[in-house]
């Protein structure tokens, strides 16, 4: 098995190169951080979960047309994306008051939000990630016009499509956090979803009980996030089925050659 390059180490993954020119490999890890790597633990199991989230939530929004960086799942806690130049934004989307909109301007949590607000982070630890305006983003060229529309754009619509995602499995869909990336083709770029979208980056809560299914069972000491994350999963349909694969490391060689072996044609 050939040797893989790491490229980035982050909190809760890892990049390595990818087979093939433009790919990276995400790995999955179980370690949590919160408050700006301040709370540091682990959450048994996560990475598995995430990465299987993640696929579904991708793979579906491809299919509405959202172009993202998701290639395929390669096994439990691996997947081949396209490699992107990171826009350095986190982009937040809520719907309902909670963490720090709340504590911001003295919202209560729980409390519905007139319309959903689009927020935008300078991706900055240093810095602790602070809130920015369009201002900032378009003064420091952190982003263009165009690619500022196409990202509130595609926030919103993945913000619809997940609020009914999550509906129909009796979830909340109170925030998130997405990140985006450019692909260039010649002199030409657009922007695509990147990162991941899991209970690591979602605030969800029971549509009944309002009990918390996400990282802030972590982040507020609540216990229970291993079985919370299990449970978004499990009601997402992920937790049966033929995705028990055994969490090995990318075979490389077989990889490649799997990619220069032409698919079939089909029969007349
Ligand atoms: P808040 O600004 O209220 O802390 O977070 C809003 C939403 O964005 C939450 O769903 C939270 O999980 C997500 N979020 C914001 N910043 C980060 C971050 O640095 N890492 C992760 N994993 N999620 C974040």
């Amino acid at each position: 098995m050939s040797r893989r390059r790491q490229i980035y180490e982050g909190k809760a993954k890892i990049l390595y190169e990818g087979p093939e020119p433009g790919t990276i490999i995400q790995y999955f890890k179980d370690d949590a951080t919160a408050f700006n790597a301040q709370k540091k633990g682990t959450i048994n199991g996560k990475g598995v979960i995430n990465n299987r989230i993640s696929e579904h939530v991708f793979t579906r929004l491809a299919h509405i047309g959202i172009p993202t960086h998701f290639i395929r799942r390669l096994n439990m806690r691996e997947q081949l994306v396209r490699q992107v130049e990171i826009i350095p934004l986190e982009v937040v989307v809520r719907n309902v008051a909670a963490g720090s909109i709340a504590k911001r301007l003295g919202i209560e949590e729980g409390e519905m939000l007139p319309h959903t607000i689009i927020e935008y982070y300078l991706k900055d630890d240093a810095l602790g990630d602070p809130m920015v305006a369009e201002e900032h983003i378009a003064a420091f060229n952190w982003a263009g016009h165009d690619e500022m529309q196409d990202i509130a754009a595609m926030a919103i619509r993945v913000n619809d499509f997940m609020c009914g995602m999550f509906a129909a499995i009796g979830i909340r869909l109170i925030d998130f956090k997405l990140e985006f990336g450019r692909i260039y083709d010649g002199d030409y770029s657009r922007v695509i979803l990147a990162d991941e979208i899991s209970p690591d980056n979602c605030r969800l809560w029971d549509f009944t009980t309002n009990e918390k299914l996400d990282k802030d069972r972590f982040r507020r000491d609540m216990g229970g996030e291993e079985e919370a994350y299990q449970e978004v999963a499990r009601r997402m349909g992920l937790l049966n089925g033929e995705d028990n694969s055994p969490g090995e490391v990318l075979d490389m060689d077989a990889h490649r050659s799997r990619l220069r072996t032409p698919a079939p044609k089909p029969k007349k």
